[in-house]
C-alpha cells in the first residue's frame, strides 16, 4: 500500500475517513455562517466542493473549501469592523 502524501486533504476523490473512491461531487451552494461580535450570526449561501462517500456516509471539504469560506468570513469582518 503506497504511503500517504502530506497533502492528505488535498485528495479529492478518496475518503479520508475508508480510503474509497466511491465519492460523489457536491458544489453547493451550501450554507455557511459564522459569528460577528455584536451582531450575532451572519449567513449566507458559497459554493463550494463538498464530498461525500457512498460507503461509509462521510462528508468531508478540502482546502478548497476552507480557502472560499476564509475568505467570505474576512469580507464579512471587512464590511462590519472597517471605519
Ligand atoms: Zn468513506
Amino acid at each position: 500500500m503506497d504511503t500517504l502524501p502530506d497533502n492528505v486533504f488535498s485528495l479529492q476523490n478518496q475518503c479520508p475517513s475508508c480510503g474509497s473512491r466511491r465519492v460523489t461531487v457536491d458544489h453547493g451552494p451550501h450554507p455557511v455562517r459564522c459569528v460577528v461580535p455584536g451582531e450575532g450570526h451572519v449567513e449566507t449561501e458559497l459554493e463550494f466542493p463538498v464530498m461525500d462517500c457512498h460507503d461509509c456516509g462521510e462528508s468531508y471539504t478540502d482546502y478548497r473549501a476552507e480557502k472560499i469560506r476564509d475568505t467570505w468570513v474576512e469580507q464579512i469582518f471587512e464590511r462590519y469592523f472597517q471605519a
